[in-house]
C-alpha cells in the first residue's frame, strides 16, 4: 500500500484504529498528528472515543492558528505544535498511553531497547522527559527540550510516550516495538533477570556483513506464485491479529517448485497492506 497517497484523515485513521484494537490506548487517551506541506496540522480530537473515529472527526489546525472540523482538537495539540517547530525533519508525532511504557514511565525508567536486535535497530535511543500537567505550555516546552537534543522517542513521566518520525506510520512502527519492548521486559523480569545484548550485537557481529543478494530478475508471476502470496498473506494478517506478529517482527516464507525458480518471501512491511 503506497501510504503516503491517503488523505492524512485517512491516515489518522487508520493507525488510531491499529492502536485502539490492539490495546495500547484507552477510548480518551493518546493523540496523532501529521504535518501537511502547506503549514497545516491534522489531528485527532479531543472528547470523541478513540475508538469509533471517522474522517469528518479529524481536526485541522492551520497556520494561522485558527480551526477546522467539528470538534475541538486535542488538549495536547500545542505540545504537538511545539514538536514539529523544534523538529523540521519530523511529518508525524504519535502520543499515546499504552499500557507497558505508562508502566515504565510511572517508575521512571526507560524502556530496554536492547533485549533484541530488532528493539534497537527500530527504537534506537530514548530520552525521558521531566512531569509536567498535561496540556500546559510547560509540558510542551520539556518535550521539545528533549526531541530539540535529537531524539524521537521520549517517555513522558507518569504519562506517557511520544514519538516522531518523517511519517505516521513510522512512528507507529517505532510506537508497537517499543510497547512490546516494555511489555516483553515485564514479563522476562517474572522469570529472572533479563540479559541485554551490546550495542554490537544489537547492531551487527565485528566482521559480519548483511548478505548482498542479487536485484530480482524480471520473470513471470506463474499462477502458483500468486497462490503462495495469497497464502502467506492471509497467515501475516492471522498473526498480527493475534499479536504474534507486529508490524516490524515476524516473517513467513515459501518455496515454489523448482520450475519456477523463485522462491518468495513475506516480509514486514507486508503488514502496511493491513
Ligand atoms: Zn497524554
Amino acid at each position: 500500500m503506497r501510504f503516503d497517497l491517503l488523505h492524512p484523515a485517512d491516515q489518522l485513521i487508520m493507525m488510531m484504529n491499529r492502536i485502539y484494537y490492539r490495546g495500547m490506548t484507552t477510548t480518551s487517551g493518546g493523540n496523532l498528528s501529521i504535518k501537511d506541506a502547506d503549514g497545516s496540522m491534522w489531528i485527532t480530537p479531543s472528547g470523541v472515543d478513540k475508538g469509533n473515529l471517522g474522517r469528518d472527526d479529524i481536526m485541522r489546525v492551520r497556520p494561522d492558528g485558527s480551526f477546522e472540523g467539528r470538534h475541538k482538537p486535542s488538549s495536547e495539540y500545542p505540545f504537538h505544535l511545539s514538536v514539529f517547530k523544534e523538529r523540521p525533519d519530523f511529518g508525524a508525532v504519535l502520543h499515546a498511553h499504552s499500557p507497558g511504557l505508562v508502566a515504565c514511565s510511572i517508575v521512571r525508567c526507560l524502556p530496554e531497547v536492547l533485549l533484541t536486535p530488532d528493539i534497537f535497530q527500530v527504537c534506537g535511543e530514548i530520552a525521558m522527559a521531566p512531569y509536567a500537567l498535561p496540556g500546559s505550555a510547560l509540558l510542551g516546552r520539556k518535550i521539545a527540550d528533549e526531541f530539540g537534543k535529537g531524539y524521537s522517542v521520549v517517555i513522558l513521566e507518569n504519562h506517557g510516550v511520544v514519538i516522531g518520525a518523517a511519517d505516521i506510520f513510522q512512528a507507529f512502527m517505532i510506537f508497537e516495538t517499543l510497547e512490546t519492548a516494555a511489555r516483553l521486559q515485564i514479563n522476562a523480569r517474572r522469570l529472572g533477570t533479563p540479559r541485554q545484548l551490546t550495542i554490537d550485537q544489537a547492531m551487527h557481529e565485528a566482521g559480519t556483513k548483511a548478505p548482498d543478494y542479487p536485484a530480482a530478475e524480471a520473470f513471470e508471476h506463474s499462477s502458483e506464485e500468486k497462490a503462495a502470496r495469497r497464502d502467506l498473506a492471509t497467515f501475516i494478517h492471522r498473526s498480527y491479529q493475534q499479536s504474534l506478529f507486529t508490524s516490524t517482527q515476524g516473517t513467513y516464507s515459501a518455496r515454489l517448485h523448482a520450475s519456477t525458480r523463485k522462491s518468495i518471501g513475506s516480509i514486514r512491511r507486508s503488514l502496511q497492506s493491513l
